[in-house]
């Protein structure tokens, strides 16, 4: 699975929807699978590429915190698809497919 659209950028009311204790929980619009959505963009992305930079084209960002709704920057990595999938095949095979088919 591979990204072409850009990530946006993090503006001040990302901060609006966000409760920060340990975990950064998203609190706006989430998606089917219960991720943050902000301007269109998965809001975990949107926060790593503010703190980390883009993620390298085609890759994943993953939560090692394993909690969608999280949007700490300091919980999330750049994983490219090979390697979150051998990183997400400990979860159970009905969680894990389901996150790796949606690239999170
Ligand atoms: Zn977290
Ligand atoms: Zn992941």
């Amino acid at each position: 699975m591979y990204y072409t659209k850009p990530i946006p950028p993090l503006q001040s009311d990302f901060w609006d929807e966000v409760i920060k204790d340990g975990c950064w929980d998203w609190y706006g619009e989430t998606n089917k699978a219960g991720y943050g959505l902000y301007d269109g963009a998965k809001a975990h992305r949107v926060s790593f590429q503010h703190r980390h930079g883009p993620p390298p084209h085609g890759w994943h960002v993953h939560h090692q915190c394993e909690r969608r709704t999280c949007v700490n920057w300091d919980h999330l990595t750049a994983e490219h698809p090979k390697r979150h999938r051998v990183l997400h095949s400990r979860y159970p095979e009905r969680v894990w497919l389901f996150d790796f088919d949606l690239g999170l």
